[in-house]
Order: structure tokens, then C-alpha cells, then sequence
């Protein structure tokens, strides 16, 4: 007897069995009768299954197989512990593809979100470019609801203060890495909806079932699918040049906080999927036949390595054991996330499992990504005429290095951009992320150099055009930056090409990289017990990455640095500059706001500020305060009036926002880098003013 379908009629019965006969009653909306009930579907080809659900080949001709030997000969036609036996597929499909549109629903949103902040900014930059324009509408919020949400969810921390600055271990103030972040109001709503829709699917279960089995069985598959389906957000958010990074302008950062979350997930989902398997043949045969499935079955075997290698990367992982063994950690997570998805592939390929494509998917991209960066590696670095990338390492003043790349080929240069840079010589396995601090094309640099020169009085000294290699003493230093710009640099102003374009092609890019304790440190030691503090060798960049913002719409750009963080703000203070010049930016204010510990630090940008300095235009626009913490004497921090402040002691973000506020031109925009809790205090000082006026905060952290 047929009885009437429900809407709900299709995961009824569902930890019973289905032929295909019975799933074709199952979708005429008709009950399947007892006769295609009590059959088995363990050898049932898989489009046995109503898949509606988007995977390339889900219909393999044979049906599901290497479930091992079993103890009693009974349990291959009626246990619960392999196969899809008790699996609730048709459910498993429409949650992953629920799962599926949530992801795809969410990126829609923030697309939509992006597009309309992007044309926003780009119409203010078209309304409100040129020196002498009127930006009075742009410096008001002209939606109170929408600088409350910037203030309480979208540049809000978890809670009053603290995001970046690292959780110390109260023993170990002193340790090099933290405990870790905290993420910020909005990133842990998205956590939250990721963690609640997770557990929601995996209990989502059929609890009415009488046999306790029946249960088990189908939250193994469940956690099962999901896991998988999980592999792939995880692959993808961690890749550096994941796609997504580019059409969405969110940062890798943001991506890399869902990589984690998602690992931990995935592998939360894996471990319930194993154990799930466990207590069911636990239940039938006890721990012998768990050893002899894992002993006889390839798929369950390679089942068992994958959660054991997935299960240990997550406890390798921890912030701690991360940042203080970084490189080791990253290759050593490599291949155990290499083995651990080989194990979920044999393990699903041997079964004859439905879930194969979610593998291959992961593959591809991986595989795609890795190409691609190798391509680029190779493009920009090697050349049949030229060689490899040459490159020259000078030990500097404050505990860092300025190391200069001359490129095989022109690359792009966006200003707040970073590149992993290699030096096998000193670090064979691993790249190191570092913020471009200036990139020239040195090919037209000889013919601009010149035409600078002639420009310049003869009388004037070497240092001036930043080609004096001498060391200047600390008084020096601090003169140079604090007697009103730059020593004598300030009365001369060079003229700005008129052809710059905010893509510039460069064949020189530099980095300062300041000493830690692993690649860093090497490469400062080397340089520093060279004669002339200098030495070169051979290596690669890869990128460019970052530098999403341009900072051209807004009338009043405050820039906040600490310490090495400078490298991040110099190219957007000079590119900004170059395009006031022109007349196509609506910058008319700018304010670096520079901490470090003392003034030796100031050589490491010294001969690209020199020629911030001399730039057309520069006193109109560009004020730079520096805030020296750790003076060793008084002597040190010459306090001046104009352009270029020096202070003792620490910089109060609060202060200085609050001063600017009234008197701001346009749209403000505010970035930072630097120090975790330096970080911390400027968004707490721009969530203190953001209701009072039209005021964007932009974060680069230094650190995954
Ligand atoms: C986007 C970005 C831009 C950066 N820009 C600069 C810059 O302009 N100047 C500068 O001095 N520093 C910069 N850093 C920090 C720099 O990458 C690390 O200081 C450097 O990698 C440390 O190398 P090390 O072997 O000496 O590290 P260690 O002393 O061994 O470790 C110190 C810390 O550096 C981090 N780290 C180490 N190795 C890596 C790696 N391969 N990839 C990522 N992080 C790593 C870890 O968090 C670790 O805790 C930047 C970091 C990021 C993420």
C-alpha cells in the first residue's frame, strides 16, 4: 500500500536502505515498498543515489567495495560500519549544497558590499580631485547608521581594545611569540555563523530512529561529507593568490583567519567521522574487527592515517608553536596537509565513494596556485640574457637590512604592496613576506637623475641627493629629520615627473628588514661582518601582493608607523605626492606619524625620505611627526616647528586624531602598521572620532 507524500516524504525512511527501484518510487513522491526495502545497497552503483548536487562524475559504473574482512560473515550484508549503510546521502547532498549557496550568498554580499564602497571612493576621487577643490561634503558622515556600524562591528575588537596585540603566557612576557589574537567583532560573527551552521549539519540527524546504530551510522556520514566539502574553503582561503583575494580587496589576513577556522572545523568533523565508524564496529565486533578492517581495508586504513595527520596538524598549529618555529611549521604543515589529502582521496577513491571530486577540486587549485607563483617566480626572476635576480644586502643602522632586488623583468609596483622574498643562500626552504619600502625603474633612473642634478645649485652637498654612502652620526640623523625637513634638502624642491601612473613598471625594488631571530638575523649577520657592511647574492621575489588602497579619494590621509611599519606608509606618501603634482588625487593633507625606539632607526628610510622631501609640492601638503620612545639622551630628539616634529616618548593616537578631526580636509582616511598594541591604540582612537565625521581605517598587520 502506497501512502500519500508529504513534503517532508523524502527523508523519510532514510536510514533504510534504498534500491533503485525504491528511489525511483522514492521520487514518483511514492513510500518504497518492503521488498525494495530489505535489500542492501552495499554493491549498488552510486547513481543508485539522487544526487542533486554539483560534482563532475558522480556515477561511476561500480558500486561501493573495500569494506575488509569481517569477523561474522553476517556483517557485510547488515551492519552499520561501512559503506553508505544507515548514511543519509540524499540529506548529506542537500545540506552540501545548502552549504554551497551560503558560501556563494555571502561572497555575492560582500561583493555587493566591495562594489559599493569601491564606487563610492572612486566617484569621491573623480568629485573631489584637484588641488583647490571644495570637499567640504565629503568630510561628513552623511549616514549616522552607517558610521555606527563601522564603529561597533566593522573596525570593532572583539571587545573595548585589544585585536592585535598578541595574548602574552604570564610566565613568558618575555617570549618572542604570544598566544595569539583575538579576531575582530565582524570576523567573529562570520566565525560564529561557520561554527553554528557546521554543528547544526551534523546533528541534523534522524534521532526518531529506534537503533541507537542507525543514528551513528548517519552522523559518520554526515561528518564524512562534510569534512571533505570543508577541504576545500580551507585549501582556498589559504592560498596567497587566492582568487577571491582579488575580486573581493578583502586581505589575506581576513582569509588566512578563516583557513584556520575552517582547518579546525574540518578536522573536528573528521575526527567525529572516525569515531562515529568506531563505536558502530566497536558495537558489532569489538576492537578486533576494528583491527582487522584497518588491517584489511585499504580505504578505511587510509581513512584512519588521514584523521591521525589531520588531528596532528592541528596540534602543531596553535599560535605559540606557530610563530615560534614559523618556517619549520609551515613546511612541515605543507606535507602533512599533502599526506593527510592523499589519505582522504585512497580512502574515498577505494570505497568507490560519492565524494571524489570535492578531492580533485582541492588538488586543482592547489596545484593551479603553485603553478602559477613558480610561472611568475620564474618570469620576473630569470632571464636566458641576464641571469637571476641580483641581490644586495646592506646592514644598517637599528638592527636592520636594506636589501635591493634588480629584477629580470619590469613588475608592477602598487604603493602598500608586499613580495615574498627568497634567498636560498640563507634560507633555502622558505619565503618571508616583506612590505615594499621603494621601487624604482632604474632603467630611466640614470637620464632623471641627471636632469635632477642640473636642477640642484653646485654648492649644495652630496647628501642631499642621497648619494653619499657615509654614515651620518646620530646627531646628524636627528638634524637631518628634524631641523624643518630635511638639513639643506628643503630649500630645493625637484619637480615631479608628470608621467608617473599609479602602476608604475620597476626593475629595482627594496626591502628593510629589520633582525629577528631566524632568516632575518642570518642575513644581518652576514652583511654586518662584511667589510663594507654590503654583500650580494642571488634571489627571487614573488607577489606583488596587497596594496588594495590607493588612499587617492580622501582629502586628509593620516598614516600611522612603528618602527619597520614605515616601509608600508613610504610608498603611499611619495606615490601620493607624485600624483598632488599632477592634480589627479584628492589629497590635499597628509600626516606620517612615525614611532621608534631611537633615532639609528631613521636610516633605514633616510635616502627615500630625502627625496620625499625634495619633492614638488611637499610643504603644501606632507607634516611628519616622529616619536622617538627610547631616547638615550636629550640631545637626541630636536624639537622643531614646520613640517618635520620630533618628540620624546610615546605618540597618543587619541591626541593626535583628535586634533586633526577639525581640522581635516574631505574624507579622512586613517592607516597603521606596526606593533600589535600600537595597532590597537589608532583604531581605538579612530573608533573614538568616527561618528564626528567621514573617517576610514585601513590595518596592515606584519604578521599571519
Ligand atoms: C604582509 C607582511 C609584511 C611584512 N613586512 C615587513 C617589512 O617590511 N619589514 C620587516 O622587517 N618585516 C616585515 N614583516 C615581518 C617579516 O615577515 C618577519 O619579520 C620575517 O619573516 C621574520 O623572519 P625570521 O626567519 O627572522 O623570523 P623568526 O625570528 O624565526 O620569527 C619571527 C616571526 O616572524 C614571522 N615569520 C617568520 N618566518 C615567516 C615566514 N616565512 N612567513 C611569514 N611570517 C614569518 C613569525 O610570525 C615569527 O613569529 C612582514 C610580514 C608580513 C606578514
Amino acid at each position: 500500500m502506497h501512502s500519500e507524500p508529504s513534503p517532508l516524504s523524502l527523508f523519510s525512511n532514510r536510514n533504510v536502505p534504498l534500491t533503485m527501484h525504491g528511489l525511483l518510487h522514492h521520487h514518483a513522491g511514492l513510500a518504497p515498498s518492503s521488498e525494495h526495502i530489505a535489500i542492501n545497497h552495499v554493491n549498488m552503483p552510486r547513481e543508485a543515489f539522487p544526487y542533486p548536487y554539483p560534482v563532475a562524475n558522480p556515477a561511476p559504473a561500480e558500486g561501493l567495495r573495500d569494506f575488509g574482512e569481517f569477523l561474522d560473515p553476517d556483517f557485510e550484508e547488515s551492519s552499520y560500519f561501512h559503506g553508505l549503510t544507515g548514511v543519509d546521502q540524499y540529506l548529506n547532498y542537500l545540506l552540501a549544497n545548502v552549504m554551497i549557496a551560503t558560501f556563494f550568498a555571502l561572497l555575492a554580499f560582500v561583493l555587493c558590499y566591495r562594489w559599493v564602497y569601491m564606487g563610492h571612493k572612486h566617484l569621491r576621487h573623480l568629485m573631489a580631485m584637484g588641488k583647490e577643490q571644495d570637499q567640504r561634503y565629503w568630510m561628513y558622515n552623511h549616514h549616522a547608521k552607517w558610521a555606527s556600524i563601522k564603529k561597533n562591528i566593522l573596525y570593532a575588537p572583539l571587545g573595548s581594545v585589544r585585536h592585535n596585540n598578541e595574548y602574552k603566557i604570564p610566565l613568558l612576557k618575555n617570549a618572542p611569540s604570544g598566544m595569539g589574537t583575538l579576531p575582530s567583532r565582524f570576523h567573529t560573527l562570520l566565525l560564529v555563523v561557520l561554527l553554528t551552521t557546521n554543528t547544526a549539519y551534523c546533528l541534523a540527524l534522524d534521532w526518531t530512529h529506534l537503533e541507537s546504530d542507525a543514528v551513528i551510522a548517519e552522523l559518520r556520514g554526515r561528518t564524512g561529507q562534510l569534512a571533505v566539502l570543508n577541504i576545500i574553503p580551507t585549501i582556498l582561503f589559504a592560498l596567497r593568490n587566492n582568487p577571491l583575494i582579488y575580486i573581493t580587496g578583502v586581505s589575506y589576513d581576513a582569509f588566512n583567519l578563516l583557513h584556520r577556522w575552517c582547518a579546525r572545523i574540518m578536522v573536528f568533523e573528521a575526527v567525529l567521522h572516525t569515531i562515529a565508524w568506531a563505536v558502530n564496529v566497536h558495537r558489532a565486533s569489538g576492537s578486533a574487527q576494528i583491527a582487522l578492517s584497518l588491517a584489511t581495508s585499504k580505504s578505511f586504513a587510509w581513512g584512519m592515517v588521514a584523521t591521525v595527520v589531520f588531528s596532528f596538524i592541528i596540534l602543531t598549529a596553535p599560535a605559540p608553536l606557530r610563530h615560534a618555529f614559523y618556517e619549520t611549521f609551515l613546511n612541515l604543515h605543507r606535507l602533512l596537509v599533502m599526506i593527510g589529502m592523499i589519505g582522504v582521496y585512497i580512502h574515498i577513491d577505494a570505497a568507490n565513494l560519492p565524494h571524489l571530486p570535492y578531492l580533485q577540486l582541492c588538488f586543482a587549485l592547489w596545484g593551479a596556485e603553485l603553478f602559477w607563483r613558480m610561472v611568475k617566480i620564474c618570469y620576473y626572476n630569470v632571464s636566458r640574457k641576464k641571469g637571476i635576480t641580483k641581490v644586495k644586502v646592506e646592514a644598517l643602522q637599528g638592527d636592520a637590512c636594506r636589501v635591493t632586488f634588480e629584477l629580470r623583468r619590469p613588475w608592477k609596483y602598487t604603493p602598500g604592496c608586499h613580495v615574498h622574498a627568497y634567498l636560498p643562500t640563507l634560507a633555502l626552504w622558505s619565503s618571508h613576506p616583506f612590505s615594499v619600502a621603494w621601487a624604482e625603474d632604474r632603467t630611466s633612473a640614470p637620464e632623471l637623475e641627471m636632469r635632477e642634478l642640473e636642477k640642484v645649485p653646485s654648492n649644495a652637498p652630496s647628501q642631499v641627493l642621497g648619494i653619499s654612502h657615509r654614515r651620518p652620526s646620530a646627531a646628524a640623523r636627528a638634524s637631518s629629520y628634524g631641523k624643518d625637513g630635511v638639513t639643506q634638502v628643503t630649500q630645493i624642491e625637484v619637480p615631479t615627473s608628470k608621467s608617473i601612473p599609479r602602476e608604475a613598471n620597476v626593475t629595482t625594488i627594496s626591502l628593510i628588514c629589520r633582525k629577528r631571530t631566524g632568516m632575518t638575523l642570518a642575513l644581518y649577520n652576514k652583511a654586518d661582518a662584511m667589510p663594507n657592511k654590503t654583500f650580494t647574492t642571488w634571489g627571487a621575489i614573488e607577489g606583488p601582493y596587497g596594496g588594495h588602497e590607493t588612499f587617492a579619494s580622501y582629502g586628509t590621509l593620516i598614516l600611522f608607523a612603528g618602527g619597520v611599519g614605515i616601509t608600508h606608509c613610504v610608498g603611499y606618501v611619495s606615490h601620493l605626492l607624485k600624483m598632488y603634482a599632477q592634480g589627479t588625487c584628492a589629497t590635499q593633507k597628509i600626516l606620517l606619524v612615525w614611532s621608534v625606539p631611537n633615532t639609528e632607526s631613521l636610516e633605514w628610510v633616510r635616502s627615500w625620505m630625502d627625496q620625499i622631501l625634495r619633492m614638488e609640492h611637499r610643504r603644501d601638503v606632507l607634516r611628519i611627526q616622529l616619536y622617538v620612545t627610547k631616547p638615550r639622551h636629550r640631545g637626541e630628539v630636536v624639537s622643531n616647528t614646520g613640517s618635520v616634529q620630533m618628540f620624546p616618548g610615546r605618540c597618543n593616537p587619541s591626541t593626535i586624531m583628535a586634533k586633526e578631526m577639525p581640522e581635516r580636509i574631505g574624507a579622512m582616511g586613517v592607516t597603521v602598521c606596526g606593533p600589535g598594541a600600537f595597532a590597537d591604540s589608532v583604531r581605538k582612537a579612530v573608533r573614538e572620532v568616527i561618528e564626528d565625521g567621514a573617517v576610514d581605517f585601513i590595518e596592515e598587520a606584519f604578521t599571519y
